[in-house]
């Protein structure tokens, strides 16, 4: 049976796009039999507190969602520090002192739209008493090399992560493990076979499988979805500022929620009122739009202006 997971940071409220990244992880699971885990990412200290843990938790029961099990990131820090061990005893990570701005600074671009790191420590060892007793930030060295990931929605994933991203830190200077070791440790710790995320997240995968090479562990399925854009200063973004889930809240019923969001998705063809739960038996994905919704709140009111295809791609840097 197939293993699936919603992971959301719990770094801020729930917004529009959290709940139909939720509701197609959902969905995809359940409409296939496949058990679902929440896993709340939370082990960012500066951006996750317990409070919005919670709220996230609330606001999707609210929204209809139930899962399987649900797990804290913050929990699963042995078999992260194991990781660490083991990339350290295969000489795969560097102690990298260098700050955000100093890279920044060198300007080179990164496939998911940040700055590339120009390898400027790779050759820096990690102290002969370990990786525990470093206090600079720890990065995984990259071999460089092609790495093609296939994605069920047909995006193209290939890119050699070394010339596209540059080399990951996987600890922080503070000390905290960063997202690509966690999410790919607990991927494979609770057995995830399928991965439904937003395509946000696709230039970040053929890092994540070199890191499962590296830890001798399995790939996934992965299936990248459409975004929720919003305009911000004349650009569009993900949507995230717009609003969050306690104001949404204040205008709308879970149901009629669903049913402006399954009908911007392409799920429905009306914005009719339903549940996450009535959506199962049809769900299917190739009603699923390709292109990313652009998104407006305005006076208590969501609408959708229109549809542009995505942009990233994970080669591109
Ligand atoms: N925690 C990540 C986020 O909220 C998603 C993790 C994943 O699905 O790979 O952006």
């Amino acid at each position: 049976m197939d293993r699936s997971r919603f992971a959301p940071t719990t770094s801020g409220p729930a917004h529009p796009g959290t709940l139909v990244a939720a509701l197609l992880c959902w969905l995809d699971a359940r409409s296939r039999g496949a058990s679902i885990g929440l896993r709340l990412e939370d082990i960012d200290p500066t951006r996750c507190t317990s409070l919005r843990a919670h709220e996230l938790r609330d606001a999707l029961a609210w929204f209809g969602l139930d899962w399987d099990d649900e797990s804290r990131q913050s929990d699963h820090l042995p078999a992260h520090e194991r990781a660490l061990d083991r990339l350290a005893a295969q000489h795969e990570l560097y102690p990298c002192d260098c700050s955000r701005s100093e890279v920044k600074r060198v300007g080179l671009r990164a496939a998911d739209g940040g700055y590339r790191y120009p390898g400027s420590c790779r050759a820096q060892p990690l102290p002969a008493a370990g990786w525990r007793s470093c206090d600079s930030a720890l990065r995984f060295r990259l071999e460089p090399g092609w790495i093609a990931p296939p994605d069920e929605s047909g995006l193209d994933l290939a890119q050699d992560p070394a010339a596209a991203m540059g080399d990951p830190v996987l600890r922080r200077r503070d000390g905290a493990v960063a997202y690509q070791l966690a999410v790919v440790v607990d991927d494979a710790e609770q057995a995830v076979t399928r991965i439904v995320r937003g395509r946000d997240l696709a230039p970040s995968t053929a890092i994540q499988v070199m890191l499962q090479r590296s830890l001798g562990l399995a790939t996934p399925a992965y299936r990248h979805h459409l975004l929720l854009l919003e305009e911000q200063g004349g650009k569009f973004a993900k949507l995230h500022g717009a609003v969050g889930w306690r104001e949404l809240r204040e205008h709308y019923s879970p149901e009629r929620l669903c049913g402006f969001l399954a009908r911007v998705v392409g799920l429905t063809e009306s914005t009719d009122e339903t549940s996450p739960r009535e959506l199962v038996a049809d769900f299917d994905w190739a009603r699923i739009s390709r292109d990313d919704a652009l998104i407006r709140w305005r006076d208590g009111e969501l609408s959708c202006l229109g549809y542009r295809p995505a942009e990233t791609e994970p080669g591109v840097s």
